[in-house]
């Protein structure tokens, strides 16, 4: 059996944006690399959605960039407008072939099925596969979007609207995402924060069928692509060790109040490559244990107090977009963090530290 250098265990997101940055960073020019991927074919699948708030490898991958978004309540409408930090959403079938196609030039890089098929004793492995189920009970981010095109001019092509909560809550926390690509084609998805044992919120199809009719008004569509995923809110008891790095939704790349994981493995991506040399040395990246314990508490609020959230999600993107925006992407500093907190239902949060 061959032996690696470097070793990617998951040929996903994270997998590839890494292998990608490694190659176009030549570090792939003495090392070897074996990805492996169980998956039949790579395809469009998923639609990467975030704020750009620095500069990454995939803009030509870009379906479209956005300055306005709006959130809403069924009694308010909130929009904002950021020319600094664009929204843009990636096409993950136009990523994967970029990808592909860059990484088989070079000799050194071979994918595998299953990692029975290499010899990994002496490789530094890189993983982006849950090595166990994970738990339904806790808390998930669940979804289901459809890309529809109408006939007619239909969608305001400028403004995306974030979150729609002008819909059945059902004791849970539900709201419609609008990304309208042109003025005949939109990505439309239906998005639950509950856990996962509640099958009677999986109704996706009639949800997007009813809200598409009864909140947009369009009689008229057909549907040219399906996505469909949950992103859990919790991180994985996995840990780092001197030959295994974790990457990814496994490498605890989510950030947990809002499902965003995109830019944190772009981010995660260039800091491992910056330090391959040393890696064992360096600290392991996170996103900041500032984030990760005001998510904690957010969350918390959250399973205690579905019914607040929609006014919650609302008042707290009454900040300036520049400040939400940087919050949301792990980039504020602390005066954008008291803007943020001081937007929040104070005694509701002030107990939830201490449970
Ligand atoms: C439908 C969907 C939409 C999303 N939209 C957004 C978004 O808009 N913005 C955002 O920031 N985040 C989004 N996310 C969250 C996150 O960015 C993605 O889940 C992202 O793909 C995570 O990258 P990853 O590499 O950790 O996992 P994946 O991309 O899922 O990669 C894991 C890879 O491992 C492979 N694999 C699994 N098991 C094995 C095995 N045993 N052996 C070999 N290979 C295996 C899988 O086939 C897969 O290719 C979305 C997630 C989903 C599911």
């Amino acid at each position: 059996m061959k032996d690696f250098d470097y070793v990617i265990i998951g040929g996903g997101c994270a997998g590839l944006s890494l292998a990608y940055e490694l190659e176009i960073n030549d570090r792939l020019k003495d090392k070897t690399l074996a990805i492996i991927e169980n998956r039949k074919e790579y395809r469009r699948d998923k639609t990467w959605s975030f704020w750009k708030v620095f500069d990454h490898n995939f803009d030509d991958c870009v379906i479209k960039s956005w300055n306005n978004f709006t959130i809403n309540t069924s009694e308010s409408s909130h929009e904002l407008t950021s020319k600094k930090f664009p929204y843009q959403s990636i096409d993950s079938g136009k990523f994967y072939k970029k990808i592909s196609s860059k990484l088989s030039a070079n000799s050194n890089v071979s994918f595998y099925k299953n990692l029975n098929e290499i010899n990994s004793e002496n490789s530094l492995i890189f993983n982006s596969v849950f090595q166990k189920k994970l738990d339904k009970s806790d808390l998930w981010q669940h979804f289901q979007g459809i890309e529809i095109e109408t006939p007619n001019r239909t969608f305001d092509e400028d403004i995306i609207n974030l979150m729609d909560f002008n819909c059945d809550q059902r004791n849970d926390v539900h709201f419609f995402y609008t990304l309208p690509f042109s003025k005949n084609k939109a990505l439309i998805e239906t998005t639950w924060l509950s856990d996962l044992k509640d099958q009677s919120l999986m109704d996706y199809d009639f949800q997007l069928e009813n809200y598409i009719k009864n909140n947009l008004g369009i009689k008229n569509y057909k549907i040219n692509f399906t996505e469909k995923g949950a992103i859990p809110l919790f991180y994985p008891s996995l840990r780092n060790d001197n030959k295994i790095i974790n990457i990814g939704s496994a490498g605890g790349m989510t950030r947990l109040s809002t499902g965003y994981t995109f830019l944190n493995i772009q981010e995660h991506s260039k800091y491992i490559v910056n330090n391959i040399k040393k890696i064992d040395k360096v600290k392991t990246f996170n996103l900041g244990k500032k984030y990760q314990f005001l998510d904690k508490v957010f969350l918390r609020v959250l399973q205690k107090h579905p019914e607040k959230m929609p006014n919650i999600f609302f008042n707290m993107f009454k900040a300036s977009s520049g400040t939400i925006i940087k919050f949301l992407s792990n980039k504020s500093n602390f005066i954008e963090d008291i803007s943020i907190i001081s937007k929040m239902p104070k005694l509701i949060f002030f107990k939830a530290l201490f449970n």
